[in-house]
This record gives structure tokens, sequence and C-alpha cells, in this order.
């Protein structure tokens, strides 16, 4: 019998799962409420390697997502998607100091020899970085990574939502809640209950709420993130900007057609708030136009709040939830969730299908962060 399995979220982890099992020819629901979804909201880096983050499991966990992109876009086109999501162009690091410049390169070329995927490294001067985006004026030094990229979490969310509904999917845009019977976690939507041979739980930040009602503590909690949408009315081709990330939280992030995003704030203290805050926008904003001042000019086209899930120590876990029989769930992806996202997707997709992961999984353990009381 064809094996039915349940997916609650459809952020970049639920989507990739649901993709990637209905590619498996598994009987796949996806349920998505998709309110504050952090993945819709994100401003797109892909570039884990610059990171001075010394945990090394999250650094393996954020590096293999990275190196996943490439095959997942392949599968992507080999389905006939045309307008791919995901680019390599290129990432810059700014930093104040030479010194600083050159720890991170020295950095670079270390973590290279297992990710050849970074690609040319190279620093570079204000000026250099201002041949490639004109009227660039940030005086810090920049340390270029080929392999750095960007990818729209909204866009790629829909395409692998659409492909699964190809593979025979079902997307229910409704917010779910759980209940246990014995060990097995089934699904309510409304009053009607669903029983599924697998449910994976990619709530992100709401994974707590969702939970904690059958009896377990979670380590979640919610973290604000808001950016700015601009339009740049420009002659030049924003397509092949690099993603810059700034010293400090402000990045960079130039999309093709003029567009440019900047972001994200870090809110820890907001829940789960969705209203937009001037104050902190503007500030942001600021920031950037000090770095490329033809920004002033540009018109705003929109803000994005998204709420991401973060854990006490910071790290992602995956894995089955405790104490169920059918149950996996996945949070606390931080801000580095779409480089880490796809990768975790993958992972529980072959988990919930029965399948060896081929990836030690057990330092992302849920265990850690899901506890029964
Ligand atoms: C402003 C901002 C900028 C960011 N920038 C970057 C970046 O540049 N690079 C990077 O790597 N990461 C970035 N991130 C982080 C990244 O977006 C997240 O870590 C990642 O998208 C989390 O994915 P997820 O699938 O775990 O959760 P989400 O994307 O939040 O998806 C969870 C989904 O579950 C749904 N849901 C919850 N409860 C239920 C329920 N009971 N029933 C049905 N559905 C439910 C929600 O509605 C939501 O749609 C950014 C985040 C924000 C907010």
């Amino acid at each position: 019998m064809t094996k039915k399995v349940a997916i609650v979220g459809a952020g970049i982890v639920g989507a990739t799962a649901a993709y990637q099992l209905s590619k498996k020819g598994i009987d796949v629901t996806v349920f998505d409420a998709g309110v504050g979804q952090a993945t819709k909201a994100a401003a797109g880096i892909i570039c884990p390697w610059l990171s001075q983050r010394r945990n090394k499991d999250w650094y393996q966990l954020v590096s293999h997502g990275a190196a996943y992109y490439p095959q997942l876009m392949d599968q992507l086109r080999e389905d006939g998607v045309s307008e791919l999501p995901y680019e390599q162009v290129g990432a810059y690091i700014f930093k104040h100091t030479e010194k600083q410049l050159a720890k991170v390169e020295e950095m670079a070329v270390e973590r290279r020899v297992d990710a050849p995927m970074i690609g040319d490294v190279r620093a570079l001067t204000p000026e250099d970085v201002a041949c490639v985006i004109p009227g660039w004026s940030n005086p810090d030094g920049a340390l270029y990574c080929s392999g750095g990229g960007r990818v729209d979490g909204e866009l790629l969310v829909t395409l692998l939502l659409e492909q699964a509904e190809k593979n025979g999917a079902r997307v229910v845009r409704e917010k779910v809640t759980l209940e246990a019977v014995g060990e097995e976690v089934r699904v309510l939507l409304g009053e009607e209950v669903q029983a599924f041979d697998a449910v994976v739980l990619s709530s992100g930040a709401w994974v707590k709420e969702l939970i904690e009602p059958l009896g377990y503590y979670v380590d979640v909690r919610p973290q604000k993130g808001q950016l700015i949408e601009l339009t740049l009315k420009t002659t030049e081709d924003t397509s092949k900007w690099p993603v810059c990330m700034l010293h400090g939280e402000i990045d960079i992030l130039p999309f093709p057609d003029g567009k440019i995003l900047v972001g994200a704030t870090h809110e820890n203290t907001q829940g789960f708030d969705l209203v937009p805050d001037e104050e902190l926008l503007n500030g942001m904003y600021e920031e950037a136009c000090a770095s490329l001042p033809s920004l002033k000019n540009a018109k705003r086209s929109g803000v994005r709040v998204g709420t991401r899930a973060y854990t006490s120590d910071f790290l992602p876990f995956f894995g089955e939830v405790p104490n169920t029989t059918n149950a996996f769930v996945a949070s606390g992806l931080g801000s580095s969730g779409l480089a880490s996202g796809v990768w975790i997707g993958e992972c529980l997709a072959r988990m919930a299908a029965g399948e060896e992961v081929g990836f030690s999984v057990e330092k992302y353990t849920p265990q850690n962060y899901v506890r029964k009381v």
C-alpha cells in the first residue's frame, strides 16, 4: 500500500520534504497556514562559509545545505522549471580593517578544501567593488567569494509545492492541530481527524504551540525579522551584482530588474508580532544608502516581516519526535535557515520514507529540544 505522509508547515523545510517525498511516489498531504512564514519574508543569502560563527555542527549543516542547492535546481530543471529561484552571483563580505579581512580570507581558503563550491576568493578594495556596483561608497574593503548566492525563498517554496502537486500531493492552506493516540500522532483539520504513516512537523517558530498540547516542553523561541524591498531605477544589470554583507547586521541583496532587498532585523522580544517598525526600517535604509547612495532615489516597493525560530544554543534540530512512532520535527533554523532548510527537508523526506539518511543526524536530534513533561 502507498505510504501516506502529512507535512505540517510549508516553509523551506516542509516544501522541500513534500517535493522529495512526492518524487518517491509517496502520498503527500501538506497543511500550511502561511501567516508570518519566515521563508516568504527572508532575504535570501546563501553564503555560510564566510561566517565567523565557530559552532562546527552548525557549519556542517549550513554548508551541506548550500552544497545541496545546485542539485535541487537540477531536479527542478529536469521537471521543466525554467525560471529558477537560486543563483550563484557571488558575495562580498565587508570588514572595517585589513586584519579582519585577512582573517576571513584565511578561513575561507581553509574551508574551501572541504567546500570547493566557495570558488574564487579575493580581497577587494572599495574601488574594486565600485567597478562592479557603480556608485558604491562604503569605505570598507571586501572579501569576494564567487560561490556565494541568493535564493528567492517565496518562489522556491511555490515551485516545490507546484511540482509536488503535479506528482499527486495535496496542499491544504489551513492551520491544523495534533492529537496523540498512544504514541501515534494524528492531524486535526477542524474536527476531522486524519491518520498518516508519518507526520512531518516543519512548522518553524510555531512548532511549540503545535506540540506542547501533546505534553511536550519545546525549546524554540520566535524572532521577528523585517526587511525593505526597493526598486532602483537603473540601466545596470542588477541581477549580476553580488550579495553584499555589510559589517554589522545589514545586508544588501540585488535581484534582477533593479529589485534590491535591505535587511534584516533580529528582534528577540517581539514574539509573533508582524507589524512593520518604521524606525527600525528607516535605520536600515539609511545605513544601506550610506554604502549605495543611489538607493536614495529608489522606490520603496514593499516591506516584509516574518518570524524565525531559534533555540537556546542557536542550533537547528530535526529528526524523530521522542515518544512517538510516526512523527518527525524540524525547527530552530534561525537566520541561516534558507541555507540549511533545503538539506533538512531532504533528510526529513528520507526519514519519513523509511530510508537511510546518509548524514550524521545525531548532533541535531530533537531530544535536546523537545521533551515529554
Ligand atoms: C526577514 C528575514 C530574513 C531572513 N534572511 C535569511 C537569509 O538571507 N538567509 C538565510 O539562510 N535565512 C534567512 N532567514 C531565515 C530563514 O528564512 C528561516 O530560518 C527559514 O525560512 C525557516 O524555514 P522553516 O521552514 O523552518 O519555517 P517557516 O518558513 O517559518 O515555515 C513554517 C510554516 O509553517 C506554517 N505553520 C505553522 N504552524 C502551523 C499549523 N499549526 N498548521 C499549518 N501550518 C502551520 C507557518 O504558517 C509557515 O508557513 C531570514 C528570515 C527572516 C524572517
